[in-house]
């Protein structure tokens, strides 16, 4: 179980399967975007010329293609989520996807706190705390 644990513990960070709805949290890298987070990097394939860009936290696993970024973007409006593999920090904005609907209790959510942002990162007290704008 030693090799398997680092693995389960990056899929819990963006699943919850306490109930049969099976929910996922997605990242929007178009917020990523908008708020200019220093943990988005971006780089030109010297080969290719193409472009990528991802999250230097491993929030969301693997890397965008810059160019059909922006298309999506400027075509049908946004270019959707990618799913969290990794411990999300506060300014991480993403959206919940649930997998099934259902009646009766085995359809109730039992973990709202799931939909809540992160609040318990060491990144939380910096950006969250008003002690340090004071000083
Ligand atoms: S840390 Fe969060 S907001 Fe920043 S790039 Fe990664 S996923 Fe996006
Ligand atoms: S509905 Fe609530 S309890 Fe059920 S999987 Fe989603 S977050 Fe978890």
């Amino acid at each position: 179980m030693t090799l398997g644990q680092p693995q389960e513990r990056t899929r819990a960070a963006g699943e919850c399967r306490q109930c049969r709805a099976t929910c996922d949290k997605l990242i929007e890298p178009a917020g990523c975007l908008a708020i200019g987070c220093r943990f988005l990097y971006t780089y030109e394939d010297a080969i290719t010329g193409g472009r990528f860009m991802g999250c230097v936290n491993k929030v969301f696993g693997g890397e965008i293609n810059v160019d059909l970024f922006l298309l999506a973007e400027a075509g049908r409006g946004s270019y959707g989520g990618i799913k969290m593999t990794g411990r999300p920090l506060p300014q991480c904005q993403f959206t919940v996807e649930r997998a099934y609907e259902g009646d009766g209790p085995e359809y109730e959510c039992i973990n709202r706190s799931f939909f809540d942002m992160a609040h318990e990162h060491s990144e939380s007290i910096r950006a969250f705390d008003l002690r340090n704008a004071l000083t």
